[in-house]
């Protein structure tokens, strides 16, 4: 646990100051450009991937890069009030859906009930991706090809979640009148390749 408070003083007493001016500045207000919303995985490094400072962007994390449906509750709703505020009171230019090469997430749908046992907000949390694993379950190819079926559902999900944005009515309305951009990306770990979604060509190409 030491590690932890050893990093925070190098931070404050050294790197910090790299950083003096641009933190002064973020001191008493953030106007983020994008909201990136990626996978809570440790893997995933939003800044670095993107070479984005502090205060570039609004970041939403959960369990495989989710964005539940819109609907209006008296519950606390954690990404869909994060997404909001990104939104309707930072005004982003973009939204990011960012999803990943080996997500544990994308590949606890393939658990059993009895697997997830142990872990109920996981599984409930997983069950707004259900739409893609029984796309997938359609296709007798990516049943049986389980390396594919990884990437494939990694992928699906993506687009999966793109599309719940839209149901957003006031992502909608911005999108419609093309004042936000909405984006997917699927990010390689151990390659640090990112691809990015082509709406027109429904597939994903890399960012070179
Ligand atoms: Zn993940």
């Amino acid at each position: 646990m030491d590690y932890l408070f050893e990093g925070v003083k190098e931070f404050s007493t050294k790197d910090f100051n790299h950083f003096r001016e641009l933190f002064e500045g973020l001191g008493k207000k953030q106007s983020p450009h994008s909201l990136f919303i990626g996978c809570s995985d440790s893997r995933i490094v939003p800044h670095l991937i993107t070479k984005t400072l502090p205060g570039e962007l609004f970041i939403i994390r959960n369990i495989a890069n989710v964005v539940p449906y819109y609907r209006s509750s008296e519950e606390y709703l954690s990404t869909t009030s994060a997404v909001e505020y990104a939104v309707k009171m930072l005004n982003v230019e973009n939204i990011i859906v960012c999803g990943h090469s080996n997500c544990g997430g994308c590949n606890a749908l393939y658990l059993s009930d009895d697997e997830l046992k142990e872990t109920p907000h996981t599984r409930k949390w997983l069950e707004l991706v259900r739409p893609v694993k029984e796309r997938i379950e359609k296709d007798p190819e990516l049943v049986k090809d389980t390396v594919k079926r990884e990437w494939v559902t990694e992928q699906l999900n993506i687009v999966e979640q793109m599309n719940h944005l839209l149901s957003y009515p006031y992502i909608l309305e911005r999108y419609n009148k093309k004042e936000i951009n909405i984006l997917g990306w699927y990010y390689i770990i151990e390659t640090g390749e990112i691809f990015n979604y082509d709406k027109e060509e429904h597939l994903f190409t890399i960012i070179e």
